[in-house]
């Protein structure tokens, strides 16, 4: 059981300013999110567009702005716990106690639901059988690469990931990449690498083709895949590489008894709590009049609920409002170094 102050659920650039608002005041957080990495949607949807409404920052990407959020939160060495969902929450002696997908538990006075529209998850694949053999045979995210080493590999998609992966993991092993249409979405020049690799016959390439069924008893043995006029061809496979994009979804937050409005989290805004005390939704999760859905709003939401945070978490403690500027307690956190 891991504790702490502040579990945080959501590693989007709205978690990422609350892991400091938190930080400032001494509170130390974990931050869960079911995607591999920080970011949230600026991360997966746009990393490469230029947001232009962060105050003091005229113009910056979506990746940009998430590595200065982690630039900022450095200080606090917050654990992020990474490809895992907030599956179950439950009040224990006024004290919220978090499970996750991995069977990760966490005990803590404060929850900040920072969960945005929901865990991004893969699109799976629909074929018959395909559920028996994920996470075994067939995957939607490459954790260690090494796994694949030496064997058959079927990667589809037409985006950056299946073409990425395909350059990467066709230096190891014996790679077919299939997609349904006959252009791909992802880098021409990643894809003009792949092409090279074509004629050398070290990948295969099959366009315009879906899979239609799996072969195998406890692993895949081969997989067949079919064009729009039913033709037919099979591919012997070790593997299934899947990237076809991800969805968005609510998940498991609709079962925590929190007062719900349209997938979003209803809060007040004074503190930016739920119904359920020490429960805090923060970003596009949370509803209130007037709620506009924006990052600069989820800053100025997180700065508030971190103090009503605070309280909790240190009910002895009298909470003290500080600048940054003149603050030496807050400068020694950030590891300021003063005259
Ligand atoms: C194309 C596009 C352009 C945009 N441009 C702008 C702009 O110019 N300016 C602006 O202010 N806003 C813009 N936005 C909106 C902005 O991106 C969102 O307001 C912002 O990302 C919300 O941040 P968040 O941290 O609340 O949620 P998100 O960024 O959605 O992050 C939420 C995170 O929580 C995780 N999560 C959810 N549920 C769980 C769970 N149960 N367990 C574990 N993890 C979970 C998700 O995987 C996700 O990583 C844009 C949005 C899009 C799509």
């Amino acid at each position: 059981m891991i504790k702490t102050d502040v579990v945080i659920v959501g590693a989007g650039p709205v978690g990422l300013f609350a892991v400091h608002q938190l930080g400032i005041k001494g509170l130390k957080s974990e931050v869960i999110d079911n995607l591999d990495k920080a970011g949230g949607q600026c991360i997966e949807l746009y990393p490469d567009k230029p947001i232009y409404d962060i105050a003091g920052i005229p113009e910056c990407t979506g990746e940009e702005l998430t590595q200065n959020l982690l630039e900022q939160i450095k200080p606090f060495n917050t654990n992020f716990h990474f490809n895992e969902r907030v599956q179950e929450i439950k009040s224990e002696n006024n004290t919220w106690i978090v499970k996750t997908s991995k069977d990760k538990v966490f005990s803590s006075p404060n929850i900040i639901i920072a969960g945005g529209v929901g865990s991004f998850e893969p699109r799976k694949l629909s074929v018959k059988n395909a559920e028996k053999y994920e996470g075994k045979n067939i995957f939607y995210s490459v954790s260690n690469k090494e796994k694949f080493k030496d064997k058959k590999i079927s990667i589809f998609g037409g985006g950056d990931s299946a073409l990425d992966w395909t350059l990467e993991l066709s230096k190891i092993s014996n790679v077919t990449l299939i997609h349904r249409r006959d252009k791909f979405r992802g880098a021409p020049h990643t894809l003009n690498e792949i092409k090279k690799l074509e004629k050398d016959g070290k990948v295969s390439i099959k366009t315009q083709y879906q899979l239609s069924s799996i072969e195998g008893d406890n692993s895949i043995k081969s997989i067949n895949i079919k064009d729009d006029k039913g033709k037919e061809i099979a591919i012997e496979t070790d593997y299934i590489l899947s990237f076809f994009g991800l969805i968005m979804k609510l998940g498991p937050i609709t079962d925590w008894g929190l007062n719900m409005d349209n997938k979003t989290i209803k809060v007040n805004t004074e503190n930016f709590e739920t119904n359920k005390k020490g429960i805090f939704a923060i970003g596009d999760i949370c509803t209130y009049p007037g709620k506009l859905k924006l990052i600069l709003s989820g800053f100025h939401e997180g700065a508030l609920a971190s103090v009503e945070c605070f309280k909790r978490a240190r009910p002895n403690e009298k909470y003290r409002f500080e600048f940054t500027t003149s603050s030496k307690d807050i400068q020694a956190r950030l590891g300021v170094k003063t005259k």
